[in-house]
């Protein structure tokens, strides 16, 4: 099923996404799905970030063909950054190029949410954990992530956090396609069956540092043919079996 939050007229609503319609529902993301018979077409509707994760656990690098096209060795365990909730934004919504950074990246990246609180899971257990899957955009000022040392301020910008443009709940994450089009061009192709640590090994994982809750996205890294983003450019990542999540950069806070 995949499930969207949605604005119309004023009012946000959850909702079941079929084909290029979106029929109105009531209850819960985390509990009980109930539609109703209102239906809309997508295109007249404003779609929402699926979630309002609490945080954004995001990880270094996490594909093999992206180890390799940096000829480093593959990762022991994974490496965690967090990018805040106030990076947060939905399907179509503008990333702002900040003044600050030169060199802004996108990360096309498959992002699992969180259904339940998950603290200490085991890996044989962490699928009862995730609730769905979704395309991330780890949006990164490349400079500025050299600059510092650590990650906050490259990874962190509002509007950095792109999500959507819905989350699918019924899909197996082991082989998928993802790929990221940049003005309609691919610049990343590969497979989630090139990921050096699985969906549930990354739960499992970062269950053990902080407890994770309901909402919650974690990145799971970007494959290979990262690049620069310029203002008036267009960013699509799109995997298979979810979805495509379109965003404009722009040079100015919309918010
Ligand atoms: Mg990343």
């Amino acid at each position: 099923m995949k499930l969207a939050r949605f604005c119309r007229r004023d009012t946000e609503h959850l909702g079941v996404v079929e084909g290029d319609h979106i029929q109105a529902a009531e209850g819960d993301v985390f509990g009980a799905v109930r539609p109703t018979d209102e239906r809309y077409p997508l295109a007249e509707v404003k779609l929402l970030p699926p979630v309002r994760p609490s945080k954004i656990v995001a990880v270094g690098l996490n594909y093999k063909d992206h180890a390799e096209e940096l000829k480093v060795e593959l990762p022991a365990e994974p490496l965690l950054f967090l990018k805040p909730s106030s990076a947060v934004i939905g399907h179509l919504d503008p990333i702002c190029y900040p003044p600050m950074s030169h060199r802004v990246d996108f990360e096309g990246e498959l992002g699992i949410v969180i259904g339940k609180a998950a603290h200490h899971v085991p890996e044989h257990r962490a699928e009862e954990f995730i609730l769905g899957y979704t395309c991330v955009n780890d949006v990164t000022a490349r400079d500025l992530q050299g600059k510092d040392g650590q990650w906050t301020r490259a990874k962190g910008f509002d509007t950095f956090a792109p999500l959507g443009p819905w989350m699918e709940t019924e899909i197996d994450p082991a082989s998928l396609q993802i790929e990221t089009f940049l003005n309609g061009e691919r610049r990343q192709a590969s497979t989630t069956a090139n990921l050096i640590f699985s969906p549930r090994h990354l739960v499992s994982f970062i269950s053990q540092v902080m407890t994770l809750y309901p909402g919650d996205v974690i990145a799971t890294g970007t494959p290979s043919g990262i690049g620069p983003m310029e203002v008036g450019d267009q960013v699509e990542v799109v995997i298979e079996g979810i979805g495509r999540l379109v965003n404009g950069v722009t040079s100015h806070d919309a918010a």
